[in-house]
């Protein structure tokens, strides 16, 4: 039966819990690389009780094949798969011109392309839903598998030949029909086991298509149109073309249906791999619709935060989030708003006014200005003592000021002032200061005042010369 995230009722779940039994998707899980040696690995470990989790297994997260065929279509439908399907077109066109060269040249293209199609389902049966590149390694090395694969048909012709005389025609007839319907098995067993003996035992192949069942019968008629799709299109189409694109198009159609039906039963592996007995690993599960899972410290923070959250232990989140941030202080602004969220619903006002400092130097480095200007109004309704940091208190006077909220600017202005005399924003906040008494509150005496203490108390700010300047516009 399918698992689903224990926290979210319609994501597959990735990972299950020894300790508690639960299971996780990739928002839920704790993701931390592992130390030493393997320290490109990822460890996933249970958000509730910190350990290790297993994976649940890839039959779990992917869909069944029968509801993903159309995708089986645009398998091939990537640049280098279809590079190679038009060259072994163009040129298996051009060798049927020569006689028996040419038919021997064929072969060696079919080759070519069972190579790829076969490196395509051992791909698929790992995990990895994307078709592999064109490297030596996909269409030449280890060209063996091929030839186990000629094998095959080989065997069951010769056994089919050798019961005609003895057993007669209907049985020899039956016995192919038999051996046929058990190919795709004999192929899974010889990607999972590379055993063509193996691959051949009646008792190892007819057992594996019981396994998988229901299954088996489905992807065995798909293959059937897959293989009869190439010469049902080609009837169709025959009457418009010209012989020579007919046969292009014909030896395309035939080459395109032979990738997708190994990566269909490669697919076929993936999915019952606990069936067949096939391993498949986390790391190895490739799909693009697969997001890549983050690893970044205050995402597996904030995931344990989310699940405690919503178990009801927001006293156990505060404290979580107290302990991990020590050290480090929080710096992503999704955490900040969690962590103040929760000292608000908990009336913890002494660590909430604490952590305000933090969240508003956040909000002010991120120019979310209505939230910074509202929480700041908020923080001094609690406690008029309360200072966040000089920058956030530079970037709130400056917003209040735009907002028409002057003497609220100002009293802001001055906070930064004294609370931060030695602060390279403060000749700044003069400076501010003064402009506003000249243009807001039509009060240039002030302005001059405040100019001239600015210029007397910091001659070697970079602020100065624009001081000096705004002094002698003022016009005394
Ligand atoms: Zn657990
Ligand atoms: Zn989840």
């Amino acid at each position: 039966m399918k698992k689903f995230c224990e926290y979210h009722s319609t994501k597959p779940a990735y990972w299950n819990c020894p300790k508690c039994g639960s299971y996780f998707c990739p928002d839920c899980i704790v993701t931390r690389r592992k130390g030493g040696v393997l320290k490109n690995e990822n460890i996933h470990l249970c958000p509730k009780c910190n350990v290790e989790t297993s994976w649940v297994g890839v039959a779990n997260i992917i869909e069944p094949f029968w509801t993903r065929l159309p995708k089986f279509f645009t398998y091939p439908l990537s640049l280098q798969p279809l590079a190679l399907i038009t060259i072994l077109s163009i040129v298996g066109l051009i060798l049927s011109k020569l006689s028996i060269i040419g038919f021997l040249l064929k072969i060696v293209l079919w080759g070519i392309l069972f190579k790829y199609s076969f490196s395509a389902l051992k791909a698929t049966a790992h995990g990895d839903l994307t078709p592999p590149g064109i490297t030596s390694e996909t269409i030449s090395e280890d060209f063996m598998q091929v030839f186990k694969q000629i094998a095959i048909y080989i065997i069951i012709g010769f056994v089919f030949a050798s019961l005609v005389p003895s057993a007669g025609i209907i049985v020899a007839v039956l016995f192919l029909i038999f051996a046929l319907f058990y190919v795709p098995a004999i192929i899974i067993l010889l990607v999972t086991t590379n055993s063509l003996f193996h691959a051949v035992n009646p008792v190892v192949f007819t057992r594996l298509a019981f396994r998988i069942g229901r299954g088996y019968f489905l992807m065995y008629f798909f293959l059937i149109l897959l293989g009869s799709a190439p010469a049902v299109l080609g009837q169709y189409i025959m009457k418009f073309l010209p012989t020579e694109l007919f046969q292009l198009f014909f030896g395309f159609a035939k080459n395109y249906y032979t990738i997708i039906s190994y990566h269909l039963m490669g697919y076929v592996i993936l999915q019952y791999h606990e069936e067949i007995g096939y391993q498949v690993d986390y790391e190895d599960f490739k799909e693009s619709a697969v997001k890549e899972i983050e690893e970044d410290e205050s995402t597996n923070i904030l995931n344990r935060v989310n699940i405690m959250i919503k178990d009801g232990k927001l006293d156990d989140a505060i404290s979580f989030i107290k302990d991990t941030t020590k050290t480090r202080p929080i710096t992503d602004i999704t955490l900040s708003e969690r962590y103040l969220n929760l000292l608000l619903m908990k009336k913890r006002k002494p660590e909430m006014l604490k952590h305000c400092i933090t969240h508003l130097d956040l909000l002010a480095h991120k120019n979310t200005k209505s939230k910074a200007c509202e929480l700041y109004a908020k923080c001094l309704a609690m406690n008029r003592e309360f200072i966040p940091t000089s920058f956030a208190l530079f970037k709130i006077g400056g917003w209040l000021n735009e907002t028409g909220k002057i003497k609220e600017a100002i009293r802001t202005y001055n906070r930064l002032t004294k609370a931060f005399p030695d602060d390279a924003l403060v000749p700044k906040a003069y400076y501010r200061c003064a402009q506003i008494f000249h243009d807001r509150l039509m009060d240039p005496s002030r302005a001059k005042k405040i100019l001239s203490a600015l210029i007397k108390k910091y001659p070697e700010h970079e602020i100065i010369p624009q001081a000096k300047n705004y002094l002698n516009h003022l016009g005394i």
